[in-house]
């Protein structure tokens, strides 16, 4: 048996790629489904905020207001600005000029929360929406879960705190409930949850019947996986449940089917070149090394991360160009590569199979030409037609630099970023 590569605990989660969507989209998707959602509307500057808040206030006067930061993470109430100091990246406000006034210090700062780590996230965007006086809140999940095979609704009574801790420190307040695919949530299924939430008047019950069926509508038909979760809190007067925080994640595999969601990818807070690489067709993650790798197979790619690793060097990235990498598909990859300003040495890899190796090379080459590489190319090839692949690239006037195995390539690649 070989050694799993030292570099898979730091790609497996990062290759499960999964689409995000910010808490306000994701609240109008489970309204589009029917579910109690709070009145309001996301906002990227303050004047935004303010006409939003003064909305709200017509409609409603007197009403609450509550401004919270749109990142991608959760546990904002408890987070805190890295400029500004300003605590909290939720907070329930009374008139439209305070609205303001926070929707100005949040916008453009960089919110720190308990999931972001220590370098927080941009906060591109607040919402604001009427607030609901809350009394109780609870936690309430709809997942696939692969050791029941069955999606599954996931509740506690203890809402509005880290579910993590729960899970942790008390399993006992949280119910996982099985739910048939095909059929459902059905009344029995509705009941252990009102039970377990503790639900206190059949109107409330009643009502969470409709949210659970409108969330799991919303699950199936969106493809929601491997998570949505919604806290819902009941106001005394009236006496309903809304769903005031949401969390909604897509698997990749179901981009084709669900076009219209994943249309509304936040791009603004995923990374450029990984985008970039994305509308390639490239598989491509960034990391924070100073070799470049390109790289046909994740698998190839991982143990060229790791031999880059064992050499003494760092990869800047993790790229697989794919079986049939065509010459476009190179070209894009240099220039994805070389606007990471910390790339200061390329290594291709490239194990010539269904391409061969004398096609790849008049690729690379053409493509160094039209990119006008500046760092340092190492190059290792293997596999049918080699020798001729080899003979284009020592032919080709370029300072290229011929790598005789991974070993050599690899030591090559991390003295010459180390050079540059
Ligand atoms: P999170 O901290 O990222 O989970 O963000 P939440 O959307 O859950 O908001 C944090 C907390 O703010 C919630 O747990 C509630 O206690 C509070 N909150 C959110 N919306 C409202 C609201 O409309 N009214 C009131 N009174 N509090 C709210
Ligand atoms: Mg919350």
């Amino acid at each position: 048996m070989f050694p799993p590569p030292r570099s898979l605990p730091l790609l497996l989660p990062r290759l499960c790629r999964s689409l995000h969507l910010p808490e306000h989209a994701s609240l109008a998707l489970l309204s589009s489904f029917g579910a109690s959602t709070q009145r309001g509307a996301p906002a990227a500057t303050k004047g935004e905020a303010g006409d939003v808040a003064r909305g709200l206030l017509e409609r409603s006067p007197g009403c609450d207001l509550v401004v919270k930061a749109q990142i991608l993470a959760g546990g904002r109430g408890k987070g805190e600005f890295m400029s500004s100091g300003l605590q909290g990246g939720v907070h329930v406000l009374r008139t439209a000029c305070e609205v303001e006034k926070f929707a100005a210090r949040m916008i453009g700062d960089r919110l720190v929360t308990a999931q972001t780590g220590p370098e927080g996230a941009l906060v591109p965007a607040v919402l604001v929406n009427e607030g609901v006086d809350i009394v109780e809140e609870y936690y309430l999940a709809i997942l696939m879960d692969r050791g029941l095979e069955a999606p599954c609704i996931v509740c506690s009574p203890r809402g509005g705190v880290n579910i993590e801790e729960v899970a942790a420190s008390s399993p006992g307040d949280i119910l996982t409930v099985p739910l048939d695919v095909h059929a459902g949530p059905t009344d029995e299924d509705v009941f252990l949850v009102s039970r377990k939430l503790g639900l206190p008047t059949p109107a409330l019950r009643l009502q969470l019947r409709e949210q659970i069926r409108s969330l799991y509508r919303a699950f199936s038909a969106l493809d929601i996986n491997p998570l949505a979760l919604c806290a819902s809190p009941s106001s005394s007067s009236p006496t309903t449940l809304v769903c005031v925080d949401a969390k909604l994640d897509f698997d990749d595999n179901a981009a084709f089917r669900q076009a219209r969601v994943f249309s509304l990818r936040d791009e603004g807070a995923a990374n450029p070149r990984e985008l970039r690489a994305g509308k390639a067709g490239l598989s491509y993650v960034q990391l924070g090394g100073g070799v470049g790798c390109m790289v046909n197979g994740a698998g190839l790619a991982m143990a060229t991360m790791d031999m880059i690793e064992m050499s003494g060097g760092e990869a800047a990235n993790f790229l697989d160009v794919g079986g049939g990498a065509s010459k476009e598909a190179v070209v894009e990859a240099f220039k994805i590569l070389t606007s990471d300003p910390k790339v200061r040495a390329i290594l291709v890899n490239i194990f010539g199979g269904i391409m061969k190796c004398d096609v790849i090379a008049a690729g690379l080459v053409a493509a160094h030409r039209e990119v006008g590489l500046e760092v340092p190319l190492v190059v290792r090839l293997e596999g049918t037609n080699v020798e001729e692949g080899r003979a284009i690239l020592s032919g080709s006037g370029l300072p290229i630099i011929a790598g005789t195995d991974l070993d050599d390539a690899s030591a090559k690649a991390v003295a010459a970023a180390a050079a540059a």
